[in-house]
């Protein structure tokens, strides 16, 4: 196969340099002691700076320059060109072999086929995961979907297999079931979330946009899928700048999601009968193709994603080892066979380990010494407006007698934000970031001694 995009990214050695903006002597341990302690906000500033994402090298540069040379600037059919060495080589990187793959310019538009594709339209009841980032579960109640949300475990912010199968049992309507892997951490329960729901002929949307590369016992996530989606939109972890991508075995989801957004325009859409009628056109009155520059961008960003993870990794597991001594803060263990994607840098606060000091304080204390921490102001989508009432909107077709939730549903949503301390993920060299991590972990020490709360 014609490869579109080159080898020539050799951008990988920037992740070992810091970024353009940090001098080398801003990183050295004894001026960072003094910056921290004369003024923390800049020091957190410089971690900011540190974390930033995402990092664009000169071979990504080259890659999409050398790319605009050749063109072609659109393409049509999403099984040609750029678009198809995308979905392929994105495929291997991950382990993936699924049948049929789409681009689109984003997840969300990806997601909204993929609901369509399965049927979601008026009244039609869709179970999905009360936690996630809401674009997962909007587009079901957009098409008129009757949205059930479904609470995750507090400790992993994920679905369990018990709560899938306790929902579907109290509602023998439910059509459709919709995950997200949340922060990277991939739901332990999907092979066997995926076994139920297709010994029950219910399609299982899976929103995989914060786990590439993340895995349970050698699976990928977006194995498992009816439909598997990965956003490329700039946070995440193989950043396209906009872009999205969606995986399924069944060729007559393809074909339907190639009506949605793509005027079904594709080589491969003869797997499917479709009526002439549509073949001329596409239904969806949607075109959501994906720009190729971002596919190129997004190929050249691939190339580097087992380092990003790696790093990150590494980096993780330092400043845990950093402050492992520190009871109040809890990081999450994963049981062996799980590889976290690192899309998140998330602990567990326990304020029974820190004299019952409330986190909200623990954070300030935190941040005033220069800890670039944060408290999860998140919480369950049932805690969004649109979940909770009527809203007016010129645009909104929701189901009016869809189900309708208050701030205290989904308990386990709630308490996993409640208690999660936010840090940032590193993803240079841990070479460059030993010393980083070091002198946040004494400022956390600090903030632990006696003294610290002016008390
Ligand atoms: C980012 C994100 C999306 C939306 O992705 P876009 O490509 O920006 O549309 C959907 N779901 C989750 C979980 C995400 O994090």
């Amino acid at each position: 196969m014609r490869s579109y995009v080159g080898n020539s990214s050799s951008g990988g050695q920037c992740l070992d340099d810091p970024p353009p903006d940090v001098a080398a002597r801003e990183l050295q341990r004894e001026s960072m002691r003094k910056q921290v302690r004369s003024d923390p906000a800049e020091f957190r500033e410089l971690c900011a700076r540190l974390a930033r994402w995402p990092i664009i090298t000169d071979g990504d540069v080259q890659s999409v320059a050398s790319y605009l040379r050749k063109g072609p600037t659109s393409v049509i059919d999403p099984d040609r060109g750029v678009s198809r060495q995308l979905l392929r080589e994105f495929q291997d990187a991950l382990g993936l072999s699924r049948r049929y793959g789409i681009t689109f310019n984003s997840a969300t538009n990806a997601l909204h086929a993929a609901y369509r594709a399965v049927g979601v339209g008026p009244g039609i009841k869709v179970a999905a995961i009360g936690y996630t980032f809401h674009a997962t579960v909007t587009p079901a109640l957009d098409l008129g979907g009757d949205v059930i949300l479904m609470d995750v475990d507090p400790t992993t912010g994920n679905l369990t297999f018990d709560v899938v199968r306790r929902t579907l049992e109290m509602n023998r309507e439910i059509r459709v079931v919709a995950l997200n892997h949340n922060w990277g951490v991939p739901c332990q329960d999907i092979a066997r979330i995926a076994r139920l729901l297709k010994r029950l002929r219910v399609p299982l949307i899976e929103d995989c946009s914060h786990a590439h590369g993340a895995s349970v016992n050698g699976e990928s996530v977006g194995t498992h899928g009816t439909v598997s989606v990965f956003s490329l939109q700039s946070k995440k972890l193989v950043p396209a700048g906009e872009g999205g991508l969606c995986y399924t075995d069944d060729p007559s989801l393809k074909s339907a999601m190639l009506l949605v957004g793509h005027y079904f325009a594709s080589r491969e859409s003869h797997v499917v009968q479709v009526d002439d009628s549509v073949r001329q056109t596409g239904v969806g009155g949607l075109q959501c193709r994906m720009h190729p520059l971002a596919a190129a961008l997004a190929l050249s960003q691939l190339q580097r994603l087992s380092t990003v993870i790696r790093n990150r990794r590494l980096n993780d597991e330092f400043f845990r080892k950093l402050v492992a001594d520190v009871p109040c803060i809890v990081f999450p263990e994963w049981p062996d066979g799980t590889r976290v994607s690192h899309y998140g840098c998330r602990a567990a606060y326990d304020p029974a380990a820190n004299g019952d000091i409330p986190i909200a304080q623990f954070v300030d204390v935190l941040r005033r010494l220069g800890v670039p921490v944060e408290h999860d102001l998140g919480g369950p989508l049932s805690r969004k407006a649109i979940y909770q009432q009527n809203v007016d909107s010129p645009i909104s077709r929701f189901a009016p007698d869809r189900h309708r939730y208050t701030d205290d549903d989904l308990p386990g949503a709630a308490e996993f934000c409640r208690r999660s301390l936010v840090f940032p993920v590193f993803s240079r060299n841990p070479l460059i970031m030993a010393d980083v991590l070091e002198v946040i972990a004494e400022q956390i020490h600090a903030a632990l001694s006696e003294g610290a709360y002016g008390c």
